[in-house]
C-alpha cells in the first residue's frame, strides 16, 4: 500500500528532509513511498543573507532538485493539523481549503521574529525576518535619499544587538554613506538591553565586535529598554526620545505558530522537543526539524541553535528518519558536534569562530571570504543532479 510522507515548509529543514527521505526510500526501492513538501512557494528563501542589498535575489528554485528526486510540490499555507486522523489543512494557491492524509508528519516551517514585545513595532519599525519585509526596509533605505537631509533622516535605530542586529547595523554605514553626501553625519545606533556587546557570545568574539563596531563609527546604547516606537523614532524607558526615520526590530524570535497544535511537547522559544531521531515527543508519526525543533546537539548540554546550519543536517536526520519508521528501519540518532559561528561585520569584514566556546579563527577579509562562500554556496540547493543528491542528502555526509 503507497505510504504519505508530508512534510510541511521548503525552508533549509524541509528541502533537506525532503531530498534526505528521499533518498533513503531510493536506496531502499521502496516505490511505495511518496513524498510531498507542502509551502506558500516552491523556492528556498536565504534568509541569513536579508541584511544584504538587493534582497529579492536571495532565493533559489525548488522545483530542479524536488524533480530529480521525484518529491511532489504543493503549493499551500497549513492551517491545522489533527494528528488524531493524520490530517492536515491547508489553503491552495487560491486560497481554498484542502484537506492532505499523512502516513508521517514532517514540521518544519520555520520561525519568526516576535513583534509584540515592544507597543508600535508593528506599525513603525521595519524588520528583515522574511523576504517580503526585508524588501520594504530595503526601498525604504533607498528612498532616504530623496528625502532632505536632517538627523532623522541620518539616523537607524537598530533594535536588538544579537545575530541579525550586528550584521544589520554593521551593514548600515558604508550602504548610507553611498547614499548621502559627502561629509554628512551618519548615526548608526544599536540598542541593546543587555551590558555588553553580545553578551551571548565569549568575550574573544566579544571583542572583535566592538573594535569592528568603533571602527565603523556604530554607537551601541547598553543596559537600555525600549519602551515604545513611534512614527518619529523610539522612547526609551527612562522617557528619552531618539528621533529617527529608520527604526528597524531585530530581538526576539519564536518558532512557527504551527508548533502550537502539539502543546504536550512545547519546549524553548515555542520549538518542540524532540527525541534523537527528531519524532516530536508524545505524538506518533510526528517528526520536527529546523527552527521548530528543541533537540540535543550532543552529550554535553548543547542544543540546536535557530541556525541554518543547524537546520540543514537536522532536515537530513529527520527525512532519513521519517522514511526509515516507514522502512522498519533504525533510525540514526542526530548529532551535530561542530559548531562555528560567522558573523559578518559590514565593510570592516566578518569574525569567524570555531566551537561552542567560540574561539576566533579568523576576521576581517580572510573571515569574510569563509562567510560568503557559506551564505553564497554552502546553504544553497545542491545541483539537480541524482548523484550529487543522493551523497549530500545522506545524514552521515561531512557538513561544516
Ligand atoms: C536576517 C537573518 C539572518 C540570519 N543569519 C543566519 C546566519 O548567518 N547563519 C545561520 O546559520 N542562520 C542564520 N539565520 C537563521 C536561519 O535563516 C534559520 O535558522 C533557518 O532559515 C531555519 O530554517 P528552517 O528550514 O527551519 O526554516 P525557514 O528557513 O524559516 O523555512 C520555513 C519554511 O516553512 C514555510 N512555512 C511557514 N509556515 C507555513 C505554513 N503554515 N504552511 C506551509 N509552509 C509554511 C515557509 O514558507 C518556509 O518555506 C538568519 C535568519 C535571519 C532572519
Amino acid at each position: 500500500m503507497n505510504k504519505e510522507i508530508v512534510i510541511i515548509g521548503a525552508g533549509f529543514a524541509g528541502m533537506w528532509a525532503a531530498l534526505s527521505a528521499a533518498r533513503l526510500a531510493k536506496l531502499n526501492q521502496a516505490e511505495n513511498i511518496s513524498i510531498s513538501v507542502i509551502a506558500p512557494v516552491s523556492e528556498l528563501r536565504v534568509r541569513p543573507r536579508l541584511y544584504e542589498e538587493n534582497v529579492s535575489a536571495m532565493i533559489a528554485p525548488l522545483m530542479p532538485v524536488f524533480n530529480t528526486m521525484d518529491v511532489q510540490f504543493i503549493a499551500g499555507s497549513v492551517s491545522n493539523i489533527d494528528s488524531d486522523s493524520q490530517t492536515i489543512k491547508y489553503l491552495d494557491e487560491n486560497q481554498l481549503p484542502q484537506f492532505k492524509q499523512y502516513d508521517r508528519l514532517v514540521l518544519a516551517s520555520g520561525s519568526n521574529l516576535r513583534t509584540d514585545l515592544v507597543n508600535g513595532i508593528d506599525q513603525y519599525a521595519f524588520n528583515l525576518d522574511q523576504i517580503d519585509t526585508a524588501a520594504m526596509l530595503e526601498q525604504h533605505l533607498k528612498s532616504l535619499a530623496k528625502k532632505p537631509a536632517s538627523q532623522s533622516r541620518n539616523t537607524v535605530i537598530v533594535c536588538g544587538g544579537g545575530f541579525t542586529g550586528i550584521e544589520m547595523a554593521t551593514e548600515l554605514p558604508a550602504r548610507l554613506k553611498a547614499m548621502f553626501s559627502e561629509g554628512e553625519d551618519i548615526n548608526v545606533i544599536v540598542v541593546e538591553r543587555n551590558e555588553q556587546i553580545g553578551s551571548n557570545y565569549s568575550p574573544e568574539l566579544q571583542a572583535v565586535i566592538k573594535q569592528a563596531s568603533d571602527e565603523l563609527g556604530i554607537t551601541w546604547m547598553l543596559n537600555t529598554q525600549i519602551e515604545q516606537i513611534t512614527d518619529e523614532g523610539l522612547t526609551l524607558s527612562t522617557g528619552e526620545r531618539i528621533l529617527a526615520d529608520t527604526v528597524i526590530w531585530t530581538a526576539g524570535v519564536q518558532a512557527n505558530a504551527l508548533t502550537n497544535l502539539f502543546q504536550k511537547s512545547q519546549g524553548p522559544q515555542g520549538r518542540l522537543n524532540v527525541e534523537s531521531s527528531l519524532k516530536v515527543n508524545g505524538y506518533e508519526n510526528v517528526f520536527a526539524t529546523g527552527d521548530v525543533a528543541y533537540a540535543k546537539t550532543d552529550d554535553k548540554g548543547n542544543h540546536a541553535l535557530m541556525t541554518c546550519q543547524h537546520a540543514i543536517l537536522m532536515g537530513k536526520f529527520a527525512g532519513h528518519n521519517v522514511a526509515a519508521s516507514l522502512l522498519d528501519l533504525e533510525p540514526l540518532p542526530y548529532k551535530q558536534e561542530n559548531y562555528v559561528t560567522c558573523l559578518d561585520l559590514g565593510s570592516w569584514g566578518a569574525v569567524y569562530t570555531e566551537g561552542w566556546d567560540q574561539v576566533v579563527k579568523s576576521v576581517k577579509d580572510e573571515a569574510k571570504k569563509i562567510k560568503v562562500s557559506i551564505t553564497n554556496e554552502l546553504i544553497y540547493p545542491p545541483a539537480p543532479e541524482y548523484n550529487v543528491i543522493m551523497e549530500q542528502a545522506d545524514p552521515l555526509a561531512p557538513w561544516v
